[in-house]
């Protein structure tokens, strides 16, 4: 039977429960009252002042984006700026991967002494190098609320070398990682309110042949004729583009959407192909209806098995990546970079101990320093001016301007023709090609994993919900910190999904934009209750209880997540230098353009290449 928000612990102020190394937090005088704790969210009162260890609604959290929305939605203008007194050589708009690279080149470039500011409209820095930090009874506990892989083979030598000055061990990472999503223990779990009843079937992969499982498909909550064709998709050796060139091969998976390709080529039923449409969410934000055969399976999605000898170079399959990966993801690239250009935040940190460092957020902006950082600051006005560039934005509410001799727009490109007039309209056009796939992760800190290794399982793939994948995040022993799989008491589970687009019929842009605004104007709430009612569903029959056992949840909400890239659907091959995002980045004056949109590539190695071409520009 469903149960009520009260038996599912909605109710709960599980935040009190929250300690620091130890300390209860009235013991430092922390507590706050009642009435003072944002709405909707579980920020205790240890988070007030340390954004990683921020619960509730993280990622584009309440307070990050109202400025610019207001300026980009509304028209709202942002007049009469008080000026700053201080000076600067440089201004970076966005502390992304994108602007802390190339705010550290900058100083490269124009020497130790160069004045830098950097804005972001966060209350972190990382931008999607997002860490989220538990604390429980005396153990921290980590996780990563946006990027994690550094899928490293395909580096350049560039970025290759930049993670080495900043004594990144790539291959030391990869040797530490004991962590498969789920691969090690893998199960599919139907839901109640989409199959009728909560089933979990441990042992099964969705993305591997599972010669050896097949039987475990009898337990599947689906019609008799589903179940038979996923048994003979999955165990059939028939080369189904039989008779084709690899031109004509290669043509059918770029042009036929992955859904298709499942009911014409391999032969599924409705109900078995619908098992396959949220397995994209998470990556695109939109769901195989919308990907060519190619990527869908590049997303390591079955089928390719069916393809013949000549398919992986025909349809152009990829290996699967090696990847290296820090205990909060990608943040710690982004401490590294932070404590590089501002070493009193955390004095002492080197890549051997970041994941543990504790940083000193008072640092980041202080009087007197020649690089600045400073957060919940939101760009609204850039501008070339006589051998200058003024900026103009907004923090607490009110309008600041500062002049620099250059300008580095590392932000969302879809963002720069509100901030920048004085571009030219086709540029402007190329900007607005850049619609960002919306993405969600939601970190849940369980009392323990006794759950999941009572049904031998550390992941499960969710055909029915919203995060389609959960993980259980053991096995990450790097950079000072230990999750090795035996450690004991809490652990963070890893919810990665997304919204489904209300339409897949529609032009890609608009599936990304009304996505996009589902997940806008959902309330901490939603995701609670959701992530509530799965963890119920799926190990209640354990001992689990949703309302004792879940420590925190943080949510971690990207409307403006991946860089658009170009699908295979969707886009025309541009010739070279007329694809948008190449129109798209070209300097103005003394601005230069960053970030991964620069690329029309969602990666952390695109972050930072494009970091040192735009810096590079700078004369
Ligand atoms: C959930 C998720 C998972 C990912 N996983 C991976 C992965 O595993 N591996 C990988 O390589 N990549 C991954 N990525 C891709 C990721 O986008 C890049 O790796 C990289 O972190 C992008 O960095 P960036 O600096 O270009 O952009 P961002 O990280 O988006 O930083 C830009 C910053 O600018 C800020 N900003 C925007 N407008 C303004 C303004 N007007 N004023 C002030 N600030 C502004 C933004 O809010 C943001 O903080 C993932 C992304 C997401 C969302």
């Amino acid at each position: 039977m469903k149960k009520t928000d009260r038996e599912l612990g909605m109710l709960r102020q599980i935040s009190r429960r929250d300690f620091i190394h130890g300390t209860s937090l009235a013991a430092l005088g922390l507590l706050l009252p009642m009435g003072c704790r944002p709405s909707g969210s579980n920020v205790s009162a240890s988070s007030v002042n340390y954004p990683p260890t921020r619960t509730g609604m993280r990622g584009s959290h309440p307070g990050s984006f109202e400025t610019a929305h207001a300026l980009a939605r509304e028209g709202v203008r942002f007049e009469n700026p008080v000026d700053l007194v201080e000076e600067y050589d440089v201004v970076v708009v966005g502390a992304g991967i994108s602007g802390l690279t190339a705010a550290y080149q900058y100083r490269k470039k124009y020497g130790p002494e160069s004045r830098i500011l950097l804005l972001d409209n966060h209350d972190d820095f990382g931008g999607h190098a997002k860490r989220n930090e538990f604390h429980q009874g005396g153990d921290m506990r980590l996780s990563w609320g946006g990027t994690m892989n550094l899928e490293y083979l395909s580096f350049t030598d560039t970025v290759l070398e930049f993670l080495a000055e900043l004594g990144i061990d790539l291959q030391q990472l990869n040797k530490d990682l004991d962590f498969h999503y789920g691969g090690d223990g893998p199960a599919i779990w139907f839901d109640a309110d989409t199959y009728g009843s909560d089933v979990l079937v441990p042992g099964f992969s969705m993305y591997s042949r599972n010669l050896d499982a097949l039987e475990k498909i009898d337990q599947f909550p689906i019609g008799e004729s589903g179940r038979v064709a996923l048994k003979q998709f999955y165990s059939s050796d028939a080369n189904v583009l039989e008779g084709m060139s690899e031109r004509e091969i290669e043509h059918v998976l770029r042009h036929t959407s992955y859904t298709e390709f499942l009911s014409r080529y391999a032969g599924l039923p409705v109900e078995a192909v619908e098992m396959f449409v949220k397995a994209t969410d998470g990556y695109w934000g939109v769901q195989p209806h919308s990907l060519s055969t190619t990527e869908a399976m590049n997303a390591w999605l079955p089928g390719s098995h069916l393809l013949g000898d000549a398919a992986d170079r025909a349809a152009g399959l990829e290996e699967s990546e090696i990847v290296a990966m820090f205990p909060d993801g990608n943040a710690s690239i982004a401490r590294l970079l932070v404590q590089s250009l501002i070493p009193a935040v955390a004095p002492g940190t080197h890549a051997e101990n970041i994941a543990t460092a504790r940083f000193d957020y008072s640092q980041l902006d202080r009087p007197g320093r020649s690089i600045r950082l400073r957060l919940e600051s939101t760009a609204v006005h850039v501008v070339n001016e006589d051998h200058q560039v003024a900026v103009t934005y907004v923090k607490e509410g009110m309008n600041t301007r500062v002049r620099a001799r250059h300008c580095v727009l590392a932000c969302y490109h879809a963002m720069i023709p509100h901030l920048c007039p004085e571009i030219p309209e086709a540029q402007k056009e190329a900007q607005r090609y850049q619609v960002k796939h919306p993405m969600l992760v939601t970190n849940v800190l369980l009392r323990s994993g006794e759950a999941f290794d009572k049904l031998g399982i550390t992941g499960a793939y969710c055909p029915g919900r919203m995060h389609a994948k959960v993980w259980l995040i053991k096995g990450v022993n790097t950079a000072g910190y230990q999750q090795g799989r035996d450690v004991e008491g809490p652990v963070p589970v890893m919810f990665w999904g997304m919204v489904a687009p209300p339409r897949h019929d529609v032009p890609i842009h608009d599936q990304l934009r009304e996505a996009r605004q589902i997940l806008l104007e959902m309330k901490f709430e939603d995701f609670e209750r959701e992530v509530r009612t799965v963890l119920d569903g799926m190990l209640r029959p354990t001992g689990f209880d949703a309302a004792e056992d879940i420590l925190a949840i943080s949510v971690n909400r990207w409307p403006h997540g991946y860089a658009y890239g170009y699908l295979d659907l969707w886009d025309p091959e541009w010739e070279a230098g007329q694809a948008p995002h190449e129109i798209a980045r070209q300097p103005v004056g003394n601005i230069v353009i960053a970030n991964s949109d620069a690329a029309a590539s969602a990666y952390t190695q695109s972050a930072i290449e494009e970091a040192f071409r735009a810096i590079d520009e700078l004369s």
